[in-house]
Parts: C-alpha cells; structure tokens; sequence
C-alpha cells in the first residue's frame, strides 16, 4: 500500500472522494507517523481520540456525497490558536492549564470544511522567537540535518507546524506571522507558506502578540495545497473588526496561470551588506524562473527598508505589552498567591513568562512610557507609514509582486544564536518583517538547498488582497525547484 502520508493535500482529498481510502485509515497513517516522530518535539498537545472521531465523522459525509472542501484531511494547528475544549498554552507556562470554551474563528473554518485536527503544534512562548528555542515545552528539531551532527531549529515561531508537515505528520498545518513566523520557519524546513493580507483571516480567538501585526496563515508541502487551505481559513468575521469583508476567491485556481506580463521587482535595499553568497545566488536563480515563464523583472527601489527591523520591534513590543497584561493570576491560567493582589500579579507573571517574554514586557512598557512614548513609539510609526508608502509607490508604478530571499540564512544549529546577542535572533526577521509593517501578503517558496544540503525559501510578497498573485508566481518557481524532502532520519535512530 502506498505510504499515505507522503500524499500532497490536494491528491487526498481527490483520492478520499474517490474512495481509494477511508479518512479512518488517512488520520491513522498520520497518528502513527506522528508516533514516531516524537523526538522532534513537533506536538505539545496530541489529538488522537479527536482526530478518530472527526475522521469517522467525514467517512460518514464522505459516503453520503456531502463533503466538504477540507473533508477527511489531517491538519495540525499552532497551539496559539484557541481550541474548544482542547488545551491551548501558546506553549507558556502561564497558559500551561488553559482550555478554551470558545473555538477560533479560523480554525472553526477548517473544522466547518471536515478537516481534522491531529494534534497542537509547538511553537515560540506567545509566537515570540524566530527558532522555535522559547517554548516552555522544549525547542523544536528540524526534520532536516546538517550531515548528522548538532540538531538544527525549524524557524520560528511558528517551529512545530512547519516541522510537522515537513516531516509528513499531517498534510498541512495553521500557523501565525507577526512578523515572518510562517514564511521563516517554512524557509528553513523546505515548505510552502503564506502570511495573508492583514485582514484576510480572523484573529478572533488567536492568542494575541502584537494585534496590528499578527495575521493567520497556513503551510503545505506544496503551493496548491497551501492555496486549498487559505481558501477555507480567510474570510469575513463580525467578531474582528480589522477582518476585511471581501469575497473569497478560488486560490486554486491562481495556481498554474500564466505570470506572462507579470512585473516582479527586485528591491536593490535587500541585498544587504555581507549577505552569504549562496542567497545572492538563489535570488537571481528566483528571478530567472519567473523571467523564463513571461514575467518581467525589474530592480526596484524601497528606501526605507533598513528602519524596518528596529521600528518593528518597537510596534511589536508595544503591542505585546499591552496584550500580555491581561495575564494577571485572575482571569486566565497559572496563579501564584502574594500577600496581596500587587504581589499575586507579580509572582504569577514572573513566573509565568519566559525570559523572551519579560524582555519583550519590559521594552514595550520603556517604549510606551510617558518619557519615551513620543522619542520611540510615536517615531516608530511614522516610520511604519513610510515603509508602507515605499510599497505603495512600487504598486503604483506597475510591480504585481516583490522577489526577496526569505531569511538571511539556512536553518541554524539549536543553541548557536540563542547563546548570542538577542539581536542576533531578530536579525533573522530582515526580510519578513517589511511585510508585516506594511500589512501585505508574502509567500515563501522552497528555492533549493544550499552547499550543506538545507533549504532555502524565496519570498514574494504581493499587493493587498493579491495572493492570486503570490501563488501564480509561487507554482511558477516550484515547478523549477521541485519538491524538497528530508531524510527520514528520526524514524531510524
Ligand atoms: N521572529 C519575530 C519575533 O520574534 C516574528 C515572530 C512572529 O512572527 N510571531 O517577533
């Protein structure tokens, strides 16, 4: 019998409606996948009963012709997505007890379509991190190695999810992107991406890091199937007023268009000082896929790009801080009783939050401050909007979408920059966060591996509401790379 998780999600849903297997038996490939995967330390919560019960549910509608778009097909979902009746942390230990009542309006869409949840994937404490190293649970390991030595991290945060798919424990996952926690860790794991248009998903139900930043996103092993999920996951929703009311479109479709005509730009400000040689290589690699299909590339400018990094972890920190506060010992989660409520607040959130975390508490209280607010919040987002204008202009002039590598490097070694500086880590965030800032959509693309065997992603990044766009060019560079696959190491040692 064929290995049924190595199916892309696309060829699973044909296969199910064509009763070539029953849902039961996909759901069970994957648990047992999953099974065998545990020292990657992908999944903080394991959903199996879950997973069986859903699974017989869509055998059920499958048999009747019912079926929805998603119907039978095992996902995981970053567990800072809330969860009716099934555990959600944000992989803290403030969160460590927390079962949400409510499920989150994304989620709630996959689950409307018949997908399956196979378990809550890991990721950085409350999505703050680039390598999945915060979590209270433990950092990630990639399904990729570098020969056989030191483990490598999976990107982050959103780690456990690209990790999972990567290593074909489920056929598509539900992560987040703040500021690069989608399109980063699917670089580094070899995978395929999306952060939407802000607005495109709901955030309802999504615990919260920086709400003007954060967007929901799905990963898939290929393009198609990523543009399967975000059809479900997007759409309008009363209950998130910055969640734009705009039909749907069929992204499948967008897949294998024509990109002739198309005009990409290539934004000179990305090719950074010191940048490895072998990104500069895949860059130019990126833009001659696209040119050999029809499209037009053009090198562009976007001045603003070195501000983005600094003043992003400005807004993000601001944000986070106020949204953090509501982690008091009272409402949600863990409590360490004080003599009184000032020393309750204090213990609970000392011990509650990681180091990562208090940072971030910390600088976005200083950059809030009454002192501080106007020298770095207020300057940060007018810089913001200049960021913005940058793309604004280049889309005015005619670019359809923007080729960038995804991140400055392949997958690092668990410990190598979490040892360091933590600048160092945010220094990984140079090419996503832009698209963050300015709310835009961007894809990440596998590119190919470089001289040590890794994968690297290309970035596009599209106009707002333009992720045809991004998946149209997206399918053009994965036709030319083709599917990239880890050695299966972790089932054997
Ligand atoms: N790595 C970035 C940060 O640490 C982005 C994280 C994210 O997108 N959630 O803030």
């Amino acid at each position: 019998m064929t290995d049924l998780t190595a199916l892309t999600l696309a060829q699973a849903r044909d296969a199910l409606r064509r009763k070539e297997f029953s849902a039961i038996e996909l759901v069970d490939a994957h648990l047992a996948a999953i099974a065998k995967a545990r020292k990657l330390n992908a999944f903080v919560l394991e959903t199996a009963d879950c997973a069986r019960a859903m699974a017989r549910a869509a055998d059920e509608r499958l048999a009747k012709g019912e079926a929805g778009a998603l119907e039978g097909l095992p996902l995981s979902v970053k567990d800072l997505f809330c969860t009716e009746g099934v555990r959600t942390t944000a992989c803290s230990h403030i969160l460590e007890n927390f079962v949400p009542t409510y499920e989150s309006a994304v989620t709630a869409n996959l689950w409307r379509e018949g997908a399956v949840l196979v378990g809550k994937t890991n990721n950085d404490e409350f999505a703050m991190g680039s390598s999945n190293e915060t979590s209270y649970f433990g950092p990630v390991v990639s399904p990729w190695r570098r020969g056989t030595e030191t483990p490598l991290v999976p990107g982050g945060s959103s780690g456990g999810s690209a990790a999972a798919v990567a290593a074909n424990l489920c056929l598509g996952a539900a992560g987040t992107d703040t500021g690069g926690s989608i399109r980063q860790p699917a670089a580094f794991c070899g995978i395929v991406g999306i952060k939407p248009t802000y607005g495109r998903c709901s955030r309802w139900g999504i615990v919260a890091f920086a709400s003007s930043l954060d967007q929901a996103g799905p990963f898939a092993r290929t393009v198609r199937d990523c543009a399967i999920l975000l059809r479900t996951m997007a759409g309008h929703d009363a209950k998130d007023t910055t969640c734009a009311n705009l039909p749907v479109p069929d992204y499948e479709k967008a897949v294998g268009a024509s990109v002739k005509g198309m005009r990409v730009g290539i934004p000179r400000e990305y090719r950074m000082p010191g940048m490895a040689v072998e990104i500069e290589t895949l860059w130019q690699r990126g833009a001659q896929w696209l040119a050999d299909a029809g499209a037009q590339t053009v090198e562009i400018s976007l001045p603003r790009t070195p501000y983005a990094l600094p003043a992003y972890y400005i807004v993000a920190t601001a944000e986070a801080s106020s949204n953090l506060a509501r982690y008091d010992g009272v409402r949600y989660g863990l409590r360490v009783p004080g003599r009184d409520v000032i020393e309750m607040y204090e213990r609970t959130r000392a011990a509650g939050f990681g180091k990562e975390v208090r940072r971030r508490i910390m600088l976005g209280t200083y950059v809030l401050s009454a002192g501080y607010y106007d020298a770095y919040y207020l300057r940060a987002q007018k810089v913001r909007a200049l960021i913005k204008r940058d793309f604004d202009e280049c889309f005015a002039a005619g670019i359809d979408a923007i080729l960038t590598p995804t991140a400055p490097s392949a997958a690092f070694a668990i410990g190598e920059k979490s040892r360091l500086d933590p600048v160092e880590m945010y220094l990984n965030d140079v090419f996503t966060v832009t698209v963050n800032m300015a709310g835009l959509p961007g894809i990440s693309v596998p590119g190919g591996l470089d001289a040590h065997g890794l994968p690297l992603g290309l970035q596009l990044i599209g106009r707002p509401f333009a992720e045809e766009t991004l998946f149209a060019l997206g399918a053009v560079i994965e036709q030319a790379v083709g599917r990239l696959t880890p050695p299966r190491w972790w089932e054997t040692s």
